[in-house]
């Protein structure tokens, strides 16, 4: 045995886990987020301005990396009101790599915000993951199918029905191994209004599939610049919704922290609030740092 004093004893390997964990969190909570992996451009309709805009704002408010992930083209130009049509999309890759060219103080990655459908699973991961070279893939719920029919997750999922449409549709998606991390899993809260047994039940399958799949979570930006809604509990974001994230501390899951930019104004807006959410109920940070590579 080591006489006390004779030398550092070596932790074991739970304690150093733990050590190891406060350190990132101290690191974290002293440095500003500098990396913003959720941007949209004029393409989807319901964001403006172009990919330069937004890496010349990301070079000015201090960032390292910004992904560029707009709502993705799809093959069928399903739900085109809020993405470019499949014409659109050589040319989205275009400004992309040409932004690559001209910011290398910035590393820019070329994305796309999904959602997944069994018939895209090829153009996913052969067409813009393979052949077009994106560097990752954003799931999302911003529909789901309910009853054979898609419907949309503004205002959709307000029952207990819907709501377990939409997290097995989300739950699915991960499953997919296709996405990076999953946009706003909390979206539900926009159209269900009470925390309850339901909202309870929906969120351990999310939180349990993210945990056994290592998929991380997106805590939001854009939901906390969104109008705040009316519920019978007062006034809250529609997302991220906080009791969802308190929750969260009871799983094994990491989270991740983006604007979700639609405007360059915005391409670092909300980054720290956001990540003070993951911070205040001691959830653990995603490190997405292989994507640069
Ligand atoms: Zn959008
Ligand atoms: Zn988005």
């Amino acid at each position: 045995m080591p006489r006390a004093g004779s030398y550092t004893y070596p932790y074991p390997p739970s304690v150093r886990a733990v050590l190891a964990a406060t350190k990132q969190q101290l690191i974290h909570a002293k440095m500003p987020i500098q990396k913003n992996y959720h941007t949209h451009t004029w393409r989807c309709k319901h964001a403006t301005q172009d990919v330069s805009a937004y890496c010349q704002a990301a070079i000015d408010a201090g960032l390292t990396v910004l992904g560029i992930s707009d709502h993705t083209a799809l093959p069928d130009n399903r739900w085109d009101h809020i993405r470019m049509d499949i014409e659109e999309l050589p040319e989205y890759c275009a400004v992309v790599d040409q932004a690559i060219t001209d910011h290398p103080e910035l590393k820019i990655l070329k994305a796309a915000e999904c959602e997944y459908a069994d018939e895209y699973a090829s153009f996913f991961k052969d067409t813009l993951l393979g052949e077009l070279g994106f560097d990752y893939l954003i799931g999302a719920a911003h529909f789901f199918p309910h009853e054979g029919e898609w419907i949309g997750s503004y205002g959709g999922a307000d029952s207990a029905a819907t709501l377990q449409s939409y997290t097995k549709y989300l739950i699915e998606s991960m499953e997919t191994g296709l996405f990076a991390f999953m946009a706003h899993p909390d979206l539900f809260g926009n159209s269900y209004k009470t925390w309850d047994e339901n909202t309870k039940a929906a969120s351990h399958d999310i939180f349990t599939a993210a945990a056994n799949l290592r998929v991380p979570l997106e805590i939001n930006g854009y939901g906390l610049r969104k109008p705040k809604i009316d519920t019978p509990q007062g006034k809250r974001c529609m997302y991220p919704w906080l009791p969802f994230w308190e929750m969260a501390a009871d799983y094994d899951i990491e989270f991740i922290v983006n604007s979700d930019a639609h405007h360059p104004k915005d391409v670092n807006a909300n980054l720290e609030e956001a990540a003070a959410i993951g911070k205040q109920f001691g959830l653990k940070m995603a490190n997405l740092g292989y994507l640069e590579a």
